[in-house]
């Protein structure tokens, strides 16, 4: 394997936290533990990257599996040298500026079908999804959001109310606003995977949506994930979107995709989650990707839904849409094209798919294989039948991982599911890396 060099030698590792209850601790003591526990307490201290991969002070080289942040790549030198010519011109925003900002916004919107013309910067996915929920509720007037149970769209205030899986949890730090009303619909990727009526999902969802127009309190809109990122990369069922947003629209409310997940070519489009379901939102909130690892965030919408908002709204970011952040984003969304990343991300993502499939039919330890592009999702279980999760297992998985040089770390709400997400670059040899790895740690 000349690809990584020789495999590091082994770290030791403590090794995986006593079985988890959830009764004692709650969800986010386990996470803390658990990162603590397996990557803090002796950790490859990374101090450089290039593409695909992370090196350590050791000069020990890793496979990094789980950026979905660095699309472009660690480090890519276009986007460093982009960074460092406008740090030498002009590097904070002004009310008088002029080139960098508009230039973005009109690459982004560029992405988007024309009725999508007006972008605001923000700093991050929770500020975008943040500003988008604001968007619906101060543009209809409407204090009701609809959202879904299980998935995840920031932290703050707003964001955070929206995102369940935490909210449902009493030890949640950020409380949750009697305006969000959850839809158990679409939430079980396991409910997916073994082929429940796909359709039942989005008729759940509609009903939440009459219920409440029917109580006289229609929503503002509904907001969610186009793709299950939280639940491990799980693709929305056929034409839940359009039934989803023609519901809510039929009541006057908002649709918002939340694609800064997968948004920006990480399933192979530019906006997979909504264009592969043929429809289109009124507000799309995107960060991660577009920024390659900078703090950059965008909402973009309809010019009328922004300009009820200014009426009624609030909306000011010191550092958004800086000229740095601006031609950082330009720079990226410049290479996912010369570099055709996206076609990349559909090629490498289904060759690994199909590897990890394949590993799957010789170890019962992994439950399901989903997802897509590059954001896969593998499960692994105790039992293939009732797919009780295995994060002990995980745990130790991820640890032999890191000792053959690949970060890879445990996520879901029950630590037991690996998430896929290299940056796009990621060449069919590292993929293969990661697949060959994966087989002699489950061997
Ligand atoms: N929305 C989704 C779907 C996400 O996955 C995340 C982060 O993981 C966010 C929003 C929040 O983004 P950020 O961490 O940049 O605030």
């Amino acid at each position: 394997r000349t690809v990584l060099g020789d495999p590091a030698p082994a770290l030791g590792l403590p090794s995986a936290p006593a079985g988890h209850d959830d009764d004692v601790l709650d969800r986010r003591e386990r996470v803390l533990a658990e990162v603590q526990e397996h990557y803090y307490a002796r950790p490859p201290r990374i101090e450089r990257g290039w593409r695909e991969y992370l090196v350590d002070v050791d000069g020990r080289v890793y496979l990094d599996m789980v950026n979905n942040v660095a699309s472009v790549g660690h480090a890519h030198p276009k986007v460093a040298a982009a960074a460092s010519r406008q740090l030498r011109l002009l590097n904070t925003n002004s009310r008088f500026n002029y080139g960098a900002i508009t230039e973005y916004a009109e690459k982004i919107a560029a992405t988007l079908p024309d009725e999508l013309d007006t972008v605001f910067f923000v700093n991050s996915g929770s500020e975008a999804t943040d500003l988008a929920i604001r968007l619906a509720m101060a543009s209809t007037g409407r204090p009701d959001i609809v959202a879904m149970r299980e998935a995840y769209h920031g932290w703050t205030y707003a964001s955070d109310a929206v995102s369940t899986s935490i909210a449902d949890n009493p030890n949640a730090l950020g409380s949750r606003p009697a305006w969000v009303h959850t839809v158990d619909a679409a939430n079980s990727y396991r409910g997916i995977h073994r082929g429940d009526d796909a359709a039942k999902y989005a008729a759940e969802a509609a009903a939440v949506i009459d219920r409440l127009a029917a109580q006289g309190r229609p929503a503002g809109g509904f907001i969610c994930e186009t793709f299950f990122g939280n639940a491990g990369g799980v693709a929305l069922p056929e034409d839940y979107l359009s039934e989803v947003y023609r519901t809510v629209r039929a009541h006057g409310g908002i649709a918002i995709a939340d694609e800064v997940q997968v948004g920006f070519g990480r399933l192979g489009e530019w906006f997979w989650g909504f264009q592969q379901q043929g429809v289109l939102p009124d507000v799309v909130a995107v960060a991660k990707s577009i920024g390659g690892g900078q703090p950059i965030g965008a909402v973009i919408t309809r010019k009328e839904i922004a300009d009820r908002y200014r009426t009624q709204g609030y909306f000011f970011s010191s550092t958004g849409g800086s000229p740095v952040s601006s031609v950082i984003g330009m720079a990226v969304l410049d290479v996912i094209q010369q570099e055709q990343l996206q076609e990349n991300a559909r090629l490498v993502g289904a060759h690994l798919k199909a590897r990890l499939q394949e590993l799957g039919d010789r170890h019962p330890i992994v439950g399901t294989v989903h997802g897509s592009g590059l954001y896969l999702g593998l499960e692994f279980v105790r039992d293939r039948e009732t797919l009780e999760p295995a994060p002990d297992e995980t745990a130790a998985i991820c640890d032999r991982l890191l000792e053959l040089g690949v970060v890879m770390q445990p996520t879901g709400d029950f630590q037991n599911v690996l998430k896929i997400k290299p940056p796009l670059c990621v060449t069919q040899e590292s993929a293969d890396y990661f697949a060959d790895a994966l087989e002699r740690v489950l061997s």
